[in-house]
């Protein structure tokens, strides 16, 4: 019964996703060779038609993409996959705790390693091919491998931690794990600026005094106190511009990518941080934290209840075996049947994060002249190669940003 429901469940997740993904193609083709009428003395048809390829390049990529996800998680699951490592795990190793452990890197580093072609892809050939890769091979393979190291040495502990509870706090384990994995982010925040992100890119503080000063004042006006301005050299690896703050209280650093500050005048930069500001002063990235944390503690509870239920790991394709512990292996069930019975929620989720873009772009549009964010965006969209043209439903799915020519004649006419 579970079984078919899972099956059903993901079936209907790819259907729908290809769909769409086939939508959005057709959709941008077919306005291919006409600039909108908002942007047309702005942007050239050449560009135009370069940002509808590449949009459709990177939809046929997620395609294969998603096809493949789907494949991987049945072949654990319903294939045999997790029953055939924990299995063999369960005859080479005594250990209980590091038997789960081992179980659980299993997965992520398969996981990994069928990600990993597709990565390379995405950047030598796909980026590539549109200008937009900087990174060497050199480089892709140094930054694999830090990133493996680091998830080694902070998720090791946090597995082991949520694991233990697990097993030996009794009834109230959720609660411990739910600490845990709380105590778990905030370290990862505090960590991020100065540790974890230096081990990727050089930041060095902003040495444009007028620039510097512009930003320091905009700060000030919007009340948020900022401890330093970094530039991060970006064009290490890619040719998209972003900019973004990190760290909390009075560390509070604004952190622009290289890429960016090349491409945009003072006015501009001013505005797309005065954007910024606006998910601060509206206070997002705290209500998303807070929904994030509730999630987990959701997780948490239903992990605890499901990992008691014979029908769920049976239903998933695997025999629990009696007798010692299936913690590890109820939670990794767990990460992988949930993204399939909450995809139709994403619409909710974009439309929450526009309904965000537009309160942060009516902040930005309070501090500082609307044109500026205006030609700000057309920069970036032209820059990003970002279509302009995007199919409504699709949009309406995915995507986190409102479409261009909705959100800029907001902009204009409130
Ligand atoms: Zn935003």
């Amino acid at each position: 019964m579970f079984t078919l429901l899972f099956v059903s469940f993901l079936l209907a997740d790819v259907l729908i996703g290809l769909w769409l993904a086939s939508r959005q193609i057709r959709h941008v083709q077919t306005h291919r060779d006409r600039v909108p009428p908002e942007f047309s003395d702005r942007i050239g048809l050449h560009s135009h038609q370069r940002a509808a390829d590449y949009t459709i390049a990177k939809m046929q990529f997620s395609m294969v993409e998603r096809i493949t996800e789907a494949a991987v998680l049945v072949g654990f699951t319903l294939l045999g996959g997790l029953q055939f490592l924990d299995h063999h795990l369960g005859v080479l190793l005594d250990n209980e705790m590091l038997r789960q452990l081992m179980l659980l890197g299993a997965v992520l580093a398969i996981m990994g390693l069928i990600g990993l072609p597709f990565s390379a892809w995405r950047k030598f050939k796909l980026e590539a091919r549109f200008g937009f890769n900087r990174i060497s091979p050199r480089l892709f393979i140094q930054d694999n491998l830090k990133t493996l190291a680091l998830s080694l040495l902070l998720g090791t502990p946090l597995a082991a931690g949520v694991i233990w509870f697990m097993g030996n706090a009794g009834a109230n384990w959720v609660w411990w794990a739910w600490g845990l994995w709380v105590g778990f982010n905030f370290l990862i925040l505090w960590l991020f600026p100065t540790v974890i992100a230096p081990l990727f890119n050089k930041f060095t503080p902003l040495d444009n005094p007028e620039m510097a000063e512009r930003i320091q004042s905009l700060a000030k006006r919007c009340g948020f106190s900022l401890s330093g301005l970094f530039v991060m050299d970006g064009s290490r690896r890619s040719a998209h511009g972003n900019a973004y703050f990190t760290g909390f209280g009075n560390a509070r650093r604004i952190v622009f990518f290289d890429t960016l500050l090349s491409r945009l005048n003072v006015d501009e930069i001013e505005a797309v941080l005065a954007h910024e500001l606006g998910h601060f002063s509206h206070k997002h990235i705290i209500k998303r934290m807070v929904v994030s944390f509730a999630v987990a503690l959701v997780f948490l509870l239903l992990l605890g209840w499901l990992s008691t239920q014979t029908w769920f790991y049976v239903g998933l394709g695997v025999l629990p075996q009696l007798g010692r512990p299936n913690d590890a292996l109820a939670l990794i069930l767990l990460f992988l049947a949930v993204p399939v019975f909450t995809f139709w929620a994403t619409p909710l989720a974009s439309w929450l994060s526009r309904r965000d873009e537009f309160q942060a772009d009516r902040y930005a549009a309070e501090q500082c002249p609307p044109e500026r964010l205006v030609s700000a965006l057309v920069k970036l969209y032209d820059d990003n190669a970002a279509t302009l043209t995007p199919d409504p439903i699709h949009s309406a799915y995915y995507d986190s940003h409102p479409p261009a020519v909705i959100r800029i004649q907001k902009l204009k006419h409130g």
